[in-house]
Order: C-alpha cells, then structure tokens, then sequence
C-alpha cells in the first residue's frame, strides 16, 4: 500500500485489480494518469507490473531503493521493478527453478532501461564472492557493447534496440549471479544500409569515428567526419545532442577488455565496420552496355586490406554475377541497380553476421563451466507490437512475435488461475478471456500460414512477385477470419486498404501490412559471387562468420522468415519450462517528454498489450488475494469488492501501532529467552563439570583409600615377616601410629602404671621407652621434692621399713603427713626445758603410760631429743632413755596405739621398759627410730609381748580385737589391748 492510505484518491490504486470499474479503459486511464502525475510510473495488475516511461531520473533506482526490496513481500512495499526481480529471485531460490521476467512495450517505452535495472539489482542485492565478481562484471559490461552494435537511435527513441534479446543469469546454489547466456533475435540489418530522416545507423559507427584514436582511424582509412558516409549521413541527424559518441566509446572500448576481447579481436572487429563504411561509399556508374562500374577504387583497395581480400576479386563480385548452368559458371555483369544490391546486402550480410559472431563472443565469456546445478532468471526484452503508417516485413516479423507471446502469456496466466481456484476450491468460469485467447490462436496460425507461403514464393520456379505473392495469400488464406486484403474486404473496407496490402486482425488491434519488399527481405540474398569473396577472408572473425561449407552446400539457406519462426519456436521452448514474470512497458508521449501524458497514445498501448483482459481474467473471480499468513496465516483471502480492502486497510492501520508493540514485545520476549536459556544451559554445563571434578577427586580418594587400605591389610597379614616390600609400610605406619599415639598416653607421673600397650613388633622398643619414660618422671619427680619433703619422704620411708604389712592402720596413715611435733615448746614446762636445755627437743607428743604393775593410765608427755626419749610429768622429768642404751622398740600388729621402749636391763638407772600409749603411734615410732638411728630396733609383735619391769621380772601385754577399744588388765595380771579390727592394713 502507499505510504498513506488517505492519500488513495491523490495517486490511485497501486494494484488495477483494485479499481471498481475494472472494465472501463477510461478509469485504467486515469488511474494510471493520476499515478504518472504523482511520478509513480509503476502500478501491478496482480502480479504484472505497468509501467510507464518517466523520461526523467526519479531518484528510485538507489541503492537504498534496492535494499529497501531486498526480501520484502511482493505486496509490502509500493509496486516497482525491483519488487518483480526480488520476487523471481526469491522464488528461484527457495524452489530451486527456472524463472524468465518478460518484458515488453513498443520502442521507447523503457524496456531496456527495465532490464537494465534488473540487472543492476542483481548486481547489487545478490550475494557476491570475490572470485565471482568478474562474473557479475562481465554480465554488467556486456550490455554496452551489444548496446553499441545493436541499438541506433530512432524518431522515437534515441536508444533504441534494433534486435531482440534474452538473457540467461545464471545464480548457483547460493544465489550467487556465475555467468549468463544472451540469445539474440532478428537485428535490424536494413538500418545498415538505409535509416529514414531523423534516424541513425547503430551507434558504434559514430562512436567509432568520434571517439576512435587518430592511429586507430588512419588504420582503418577514416576521417572523424559521419558527413562523408552515406551510410551514417541519409537520416541528417548523426551529431544528437542527447548522445554522447565520445564518451560512449570509451565506456565500450573499457568493456571490451572486461569480456575478454583481445587487441587482435578487435583490430578485426573494425575493420569490418570500417569496410562497412567503404562499402558504402563505392560509386558505381553505368556503362554503354548498361552494366555497373567503380570508377573510384580508392574504397574497394581500403575494404580489401581491412577484409583480407583481393580488390579485384572484390571489384568483380561487386560488379557482376556468377551463374551456374549445368556444367560450368558463367560470369554476367550486373546493371547498376543490382550492383547496388549486391553491396548493400553485402554490408547487412556482413554487419549481421558480425553482430551474431560478436554476441557469441560475449556469450563465451559469461559461460560458466561449472556444470553443478544451476537456476536461471530470464530477461526477455523484445520489441513490443509495432503499428505504423506503413507496416513491413520487419513489422509483420515482430507483431508475429508479440502476438506468440501474448498467447503464451494468456496460457500461462488462465492455467495459473486456473490452477489456483482449483486448489482454493472456488468455481471460476474464464469464458471471455477464452475468446481472446482463440484470437491469439488463430492470428498465430495465420502468421505460420503466411511466413509459409512466403517461403513457397520465394523459391519457387519462374517470375515471383510482391504481388504474386498477395494473391497467393487471398488464395490460400483469404476465406479465413482476421485477415483481409483490398480485394477480400466487402466495399466499405475496401478504401482503406491499398492494392499491394493485406490486414491482419490481431489480439491488439488491426494492421495493414504492405506487402511491397517481403520478397526480397525474406529472401535476404547474398550474391555467391560476393560469399564466395567473404569466405575467403583473412579476416579472422569473417572466417568464422562465412564458413567455406557453406558455399559448397547447394541447398538454399532457409529465409529469413523460417529462420525467425524458428528461433521464436525454441524461444517459446525455453520460455515454457519456466516461471514467468511481466512487465509491460508504456510511453507515454511521442517527444521523449517528462510529465506529459498522451491519452490518446497512452490508450493504444493498454489495448495492445492487452492490459484490459489481463485486468479482466484477474478480476473476473477476486480481485485481491493475499496470502492469510498476512492476515491470519491461513489459506489465501480473496475479497471482491475493493472497498472491504480499503475498510481492512483502514482497520489495519488503525491498529498498526499496538501489533508493532506486540510483536516488539513477542520479539524481545524471544531474544530474552534466548539469552535465558543460553545462561541456563551454561550454568548447568558449569554444574555439571563442577559435580564431575568433585566426584573424580571423590572417586580417585576413594581409590586411593582401597589401595592403601588393601596394602593395610597385606601390611597387617605380613606383621611378622622381616621387613619386606609387603609389610614395609604397615610397619613404619605401625610403628609411627604406635609413637604418635603413644604421645598422649605416657603415664602422668611416677605413680601412673599405665602404658600403651605396644604391637609384637615394638615390644623391645616399648619396654626401653616406658624404662626411659619413668626414669625421666622419677628424675622429674625428683628434682620438684623440696627439702622439707624429702625429710618427710624419708620419715614415709622409714615408717614404710617398719611397718608395712606389718602393723594395721597403715595405709590409712601413709597419706597423712607427719607434724614436726605435737607438742608446742610453750606447752613443755620451762623446769624441764631447763633441765634438758643442752639437748634440742626434736619432738614431742602427749602420751599415757601405763605403770609396769598396776597398768595405771598416766598422762605424760614423750620428748625426744638428739640423745635421749623423756617421759615428763609436767615439771619432773620421769624416765629418760639414752638412745645408745635402748634394747629396742615394740608395737603391736594391731590397730592400737600401744608403744613399748625397752631398756636394757644392765642400764642401771633404768627401772624397767616404758608401756606407752599415744595417737600417732606411726609418727612418734618414726621419729624416735630415725633418732636412734638403727633401723632394727622396731619389733611388730603380734598375739602378745613380754617387757620389763625390773631385775628377773617381765610383764605381758596381750593384744585383742574387739568390738570396742579397751585397755584392761586381765585377770592373769596382763595388760589386754582390745582395738577395732581394720578391713585392710
Ligand atoms: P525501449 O528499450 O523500450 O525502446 P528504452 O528502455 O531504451 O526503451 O528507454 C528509452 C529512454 O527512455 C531511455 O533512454 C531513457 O532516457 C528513458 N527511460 C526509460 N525508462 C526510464 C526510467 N525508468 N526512468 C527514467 N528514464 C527512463
């Protein structure tokens, strides 16, 4: 749609099949009037693209122009050129075919410029590789050069093209332009020879001679001057202001280089179009005998160098005729006016031959000798229908063509109407386009008929005339529909066709056809004396144009009228096998003029080109088909009335902005996910690496950890080999494990038995460290003894000598310490520490003594000095027992406190032992040995003791255990000692 839809009544409709008065031309008209006056020269038909001459540059062949429809959607975008080539490229390369764009219109509509422009598309859009380029340039540069050779310019276009042309593009499967193939199609060689008043022959000639290098034109025998040439002066118009000879030349000389022309090519290449030039402008004159002569060899001597001919040989076919009786030739002369013939159809025979030669060549360096699958895209731009005062062979050739081909387009369009109604499942009846269609038909055959009869004509025996052959027609032809001539036509048509004409009633409208030169033309007769002169050239490209075979090939060439049957028969071969595109030229004023619009002119042509029945077939069911994956990604739409369109398109607008967000917001949504889901699949794949690092180390632990536990318990089976490789190991681990742990399980001090029990193997090793261990605590124990202590220590030692298992209550006094005294100094009475003052007491202890014979219980105090033990009464001093005189000490094995000092008998001044009791009866026995200093004077008695009481006497202390401590004296007169029995001692 255009840009605005308010602006439809300003520019029409961009597509015709959307006006509501599709039958009337009227309102085609002004449509397209409407449209050219906005510049919008191209309007679709459905899928055929109209378009109408600017004769202006509109700013829209940009390259921005041709990105914008680079993969657009045909209907996307307003209708242009470059939308029909993107579509046919699209198509060809998603469905991997073959495509042609057709595009026709009479001469000057822009046809060329069209396909100019596709190509330019091509080159521009289509994906490129740098090893390809070449290609692409090659197909770009070959256009000038047929330009050259094969355009002139005419009364109504200064570039026209006065040959038929179809080129192949060649695309990989990449899409990528790799070579191309050029067919041409009946050049116009009468222009060679003769252009009407404000026509030119074909520019190369002028290009020649302006733009040639003054070495180049003194090579060739020319002067700078188109005047001096009859063949380039009979239309007085060689010198156009809107051409450019000079700069046109070097575009073609730089694009001969590019298409592979060498400098010998070329040298031969002008020399022909030189010769042409001298050709025309030998003189003949007549002599008595009425036979043509060259007074001026001057030209013939230029043609023979620059044809490689000999000028007399040249001078004679020129000149004369060979005629071949029986048996030998015979050599006539000719008059004049057939000398005049024989060198034109000399210089179009040779012009005609080279122009083919020279598209061959062009042809041979587009060729792509790749041979891997190729898709092609077609440009036909040919000659549209011609009609014009007085029509010809030329005329009745190319109406023939257009006339096959609107039938091809008719064909093509109703089967793909056809087909696709079919496939929708919509009825459709196409009866009216039927009609046009059996026109087509049967102008076809006429044409066949003709060319054939034409052809019979010509070669047969006897007198053959223009007129013999019109009357052939009205013979064979004359009862059929469409074609009249003079005599045919009832007497109302009669005054409008002359004696020499017939009328042919084509698809596009009726044309008479002056029959005056068909002969010849179709004929197209080349003297065998000239050939014969041609195929002996040294000229390498007439070598290859005249071949030496065909002179000697008796049999007639076929006419120019089969030979173009013919080539359109296998044009419309190579057409039908592939996809077609149209565009459909119009001009639309006759001066070349920007911004005027013929009416009149502009109507002619949409009849001809039958743009009416096109529009026609096209809405004859719907008028608008868009494919639903526009609207509802569905099956086709087809809407009737072109208002529903507009009111769609109105909706559509309306709404335009918030699908936009939608689908912005659809669009993002999706790059976001995208972005997600990548972050999403690293993140796993980085989990994933991560859990495997983690289980490999797990895993190579693991088996570590059997190894080692595996060689632990070979180590362990081993323990009691020597060392060897098998227990090595387990034995240092062993051993180290032992040592360490060993660490915390060494005893704490001296009296801590405890030690780790060791392995079989580390018993030695065990027993000297626990040695070293106690010794070490022991030393440590030592060293950490106070002086103070050790006294005591030594007191606990010598108790322990005494009484150990020996005397109960023991162990319940070991951990007793034992006091320095019992007794404080102040507690001594002073009368007794006088007495003893040169002895230190060294203890004391309160104690009850018991009389030797009564056994009374008196309570004394026990002090040992350095010497002696004293028994005190406070002040008395009651016994004193020198230590040097004492028979010994005795206590019981029991629980009791009793203590015995025995004295010696012979000592005099003792009165007998002394029977003590006291309460620290391990203390006070201690300290009283350790004065004595004998160690065996303690005696532990058990059961009993005796003692002394005075010369020849001894008592008896019985010991006892019994419920309750007493000390009695029995009735035996003995002292009983009862204590608690102990549980242990
Ligand atoms: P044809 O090939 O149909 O005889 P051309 O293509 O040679 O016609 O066009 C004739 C002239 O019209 C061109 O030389 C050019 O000046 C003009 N012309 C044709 N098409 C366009 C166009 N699309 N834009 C501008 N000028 C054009």
């Amino acid at each position: 749609m255009e840009s605005a839809l308010t602006a439809r009544d300003r520019v029409g409709v961009q597509d015709f099949v959307l006006l509501d008065a599709y039958t009337s031309e009227s309102a085609f008209l002004d449509n397209l009037r409407k449209r050219f006056s906005e510049n919008l020269i191209y309007t679709y038909i459905g899928t055929l693209l109209v378009s109408v001459n600017p004769y202006q540059e509109l700013g829209i062949y940009t390259v921005s122009q041709m990105e914008l429809y680079q993969g657009v959607n045909f209907f996307e975008l307003p209708p242009h050129v470059y939308a029909i080539a993107d579509n046919a490229y699209r198509m060809m390369c998603s469905e991997l075919n073959n495509h042609f764009i057709l595009i026709s219109g009479e001469s000057g509509a822009g046809k060329t410029e069209a396909s100019k422009k596709i190509l330019q598309y091509f080159a521009v859009t289509c994906p490129m590789t740098e090893s390809l380029q070449i290609a692409r340039d090659r197909l770009l540069l070959s256009n000038p050069v047929l330009e050259a050779f094969g355009n002139a310019k005419t009364l109504r276009n200064d570039n026209s093209s006065r040959f038929g042309k179809y080129m192949d593009i060649q695309f990989d499967y990449k899409g990528i332009p790799v070579g191309g193939h050029i067919i041409s199609y009946l050049i116009e060689k009468s222009r060679v020879v003769y252009q009407n008043q404000g026509e030119r022959n074909f520019h190369i000639f002028y290009q020649l001679l302006e733009g040639g290098e003054e070495e180049l034109l003194a090579y060739l025998g020319l002067e700078r001057d188109p005047q001096l040439y009859k063949y380039l002066s009979q239309g007085h118009c060689a010198k156009e202001s809107s051409i450019n000879d000079k700069n046109d030349w070097k575009t073609v000389s730089s694009a001969f280089s590019v298409i592979d022309f060498t400098e010998g090519d070329l040298e031969n290449l002008f020399g022909i179009i030189a010769s042409v030039l001298h050709l025309g402008n030998i003189c003949f004159e007549e002599n008595d005998q009425g036979c043509a002569t060259i007074p001026d060899i001057h030209e013939i001597k230029w043609i023979a160098k620059l044809l490689g001919v000999q000028p007399s040989i040249l001078l004679e076919a020129l000149t004369h005729r060979k005629i071949e009786a029986k048996t030998e030739e015979v050599i006539c002369p000719l008059t004049l006016e057939l000398s005049v013939y024989a060198r034109d159809a000399m210089a179009k025979a040779v012009y005609g031959r080279t122009f083919t030669w020279l598209v061959n060549k062009i042809n041979s360096s587009l060729v792509n000798k790749d041979f891997t699958g190729k898709t092609v895209i077609g440009l036909l731009d040919i000659y549209g229908f011609e009609v014009f005062d007085k029509n010809g062979f030329e005329q009745f050739c190319i109406n023939y063509c257009n006339e096959k081909l609107q039938q091809l387009l008719i064909e093509r369009t109703l089967k793909a109407e056809q087909a696709e109604y079919e496939m929708e499942g919509i009825e459709w009846e196409p009866i009216q386009y039927f009609n046009n269609k059996i026109i087509c038909d049967l102008v076809e055959e006429r044409h066949k008929g003709i060319i054939s009869i034409l052809d019979e004509e010509c070669i047969r025996p006897g007198p053959a005339t223009d007129l013999s052959f019109l009357e052939k027609l009205e013979e064979k032809v004359g009862k059929h529909a469409h074609f009249q001539t003079r005599k045919l036509a009832g007497p109302k048509g009669r005054k409008r066709i002359g004696w020499m004409e017939f009328r042919l009633f084509h698809y596009a409208g009726e044309v008479t056809y002056c029959t005056k030169g068909f002969l010849e033309k179709n004929n197209d007769l080349l003297y065998r004396h000239l050939k014969e002169v041609l195929c002996r050239s040294k000229n390498r490209i007439l070598k290859e144009c005249f071949l030496v075979a065909e002179l000697e090939n008796r049999r007639r060439p076929p006419t120019v009228g089969t030979q173009f049957k013919n080539s359109l028969s296998s044009l419309l071969e190579i057409l039908i096998s592939k996809e077609p595109s149209y565009i459909r030229c119009i001009k639309p004023n006759e001066r070349k003029e920007p911004n005027k619009f013929d009416d009149l002119l502009v109507r002619h042509q949409i009849k001809y080109l039958g743009l009416m029945e096109h529009l026609r077939v096209r809405r004859a069911g719907f008028a608008y088909r868009r494919k639903y994956e526009h609207f509802l990604q569905r099956t086709k739409i087809f809407i009737r009335f072109p208002r529903t369109l507009f009111a769609t398109e109105d909706a559509f607008e309306f709404s335009k902005h918030q699908l936009v967000a939608r689908i912005q917001a659809t669009y993002k949504a999706c790059l976001e996910r995208r972005v997600y889901v990548k972050k999403r699949q690293a993140a796993i794949r980085l989990e994933a690496h991560w859990r495997g690092a983690l289980a490999r180390k797990v895993a190579k632990r693991r088996k570590w950890a059997v190894r080692t536990v595996r060689k632990f318990i070979k180590g362990f089976i081993n323990r009691n080999k020597p060392l060897c490789p098998d227990n090595e190991e387990f034995i240092v681990f062993v051993r180290k494990n032992y040592i360490l742990n060993l660490r915390y399980h060494v005893p704490k001090n001296v009296l801590d038995k405890s030690w780790l029990r060791p392995p079989g193997i580390l018993e030695n090793a065990s027993d000297l460290l626990r040695k070293m261990c106690i010794r070490n605590l022991v030393r440590k124990y030592c060293r950490g003894i106070t002086a103070e202590r050790k006294a005591l220590m030594q007191q606990k030692v010598v108790t322990s000598e005494l009484f150990r298992g020996k005397k109960e209550g023991y162990a319940e006094v070991l951990n007793q310490p034992f006091a320095n005294s019992r007794i404080d100094e102040g507690d001594i009475n002073p009368k007794v520490l006088q007495l003893i003052s040169n002895e230190k007491i060294q203890y004391g202890i309160p104690v009850i003594k018991y009389d030797r014979k009564g056994f009374k219980a008196r309570q004394r105090q026990l002090l040992l000095t350095q010497n002696a033990a004293y028994v005190v009464e406070l002040a008395k001093i009651k016994q004193k027992m020198e230590y040097s005189t004492l028979k010994g000490v005795s206590t019981s094995s029991l629980s009791d406190g009793i203590l015995v000092i025995h004295v010696s008998p012979e000592d005099h001044k003792q009165k007998g032992d002394a029977i003590l009791q006291c309460q620290h009866i391990f203390e006070a026995v201690t300290k009283l040995v350790m004065l004595v200093k004998r160690g065996n004077i303690v005696d532990v008695v058990q059961g009993s003791l005796q003692f002394y009481i005075g010369p020849g006497k001894e008592g008896t202390i019985v010991f006892d255990t019994g419920p309750e401590e007493q000390i009695y004296k029995n009735k035996n007169g003995q002292l009983t000692v009862v204590s608690v029995g102990m549980k242990s001692s």
